[in-house]
């Protein structure tokens, strides 16, 4: 990035942060996000969805300007993709993805941007069952290239689990949605600062791939 754009991107992100809890930016309140997310994957469930609006004015309308209702921290995973499984069209989700669905600094940043410049409220952290990501760390074996670093920030859920009884994986994976939904809130003060003023949600979620069910829940 050259000096010009950076200054650019540092004085908008400056602007967008100290107006973060102007009610005019706010996209839609966590309520009304989870109604929309919940009533999308009841939808997707029964083979009903509408698909958003795909239509060419609805396109050129969303090149003015982005106002996604809420953000989808969510794994690579191909079969989970959110605005399939929530049943949401373009400009409506903002999706933050890779194996794993954990959240390091550049995610962190990408989400911190969401709440504080395009005013989402909810987000929502979704593991998933027959992670492989969450499986090759339970299963803790050398895994070649870069692929360690996937496994690595899900290794605390791992322990955690370790002596549970039932399916390793299957406790492991809600265990990892929770620290990460954790570890936005105590890394982020933009995140949770609205939080704590009742004004942002940051939720858990575990989607079942042959159902379609994206389960949402709290966390403490
Ligand atoms: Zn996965």
């Amino acid at each position: 990035m050259n000096k010009f754009a950076y200054i650019t991107l540092v004085a908008s992100l400056t602007v967008v942060a100290h107006t973060a809890d102007v009610t005019k930016s706010v996209s839609v309140s966590p309520s009304v996000a989870l109604d929309r997310l919940t009533n999308g994957n009841s939808r997707f469930m029964a083979g009903r969805s509408l698909h958003g609006d795909q239509s060419i004015s609805a396109r050129q309308e969303s090149a003015k300007g982005q106002a996604p209702f809420a953000i989808v921290v969510t794994c690579s995973d191909s079969r989970l993709s959110p605005e399939i499984i929530f049943d949401q069209g373009i400009g409506k989700l903002f999706v933050v993805r890779v194996a794993g669905n954990t959240v390091d600094d550049v995610a962190m940043g990408s989400i911190e941007y969401a709440v504080a410049a395009l005013g989402a409220r909810t987000i929502v952290v979704l593991g998933h069952e027959k992670c492989g990501a969450v499986k090759a760390a339970v299963e803790g074996k050398e895994l070649p290239g870069s692929i360690g670093a996937v496994t690595k920030p899900i290794q605390e859920a791992v322990d955690k689990t370790s002596k549970l009884p039932g399916d390793h994986v299957t406790s492991a994976t809600l265990e990892n949605v929770r620290d990460t939904v954790r570890h936005i809130r105590t890394g982020s003060t933009i995140v949770s600062d609205l939080e704590k003023k009742g004004q942002l949600k940051v939720v858990g979620g575990k989607y079942f791939l042959a159902s379609g069910k994206a389960g949402l829940f709290k966390v403490d």
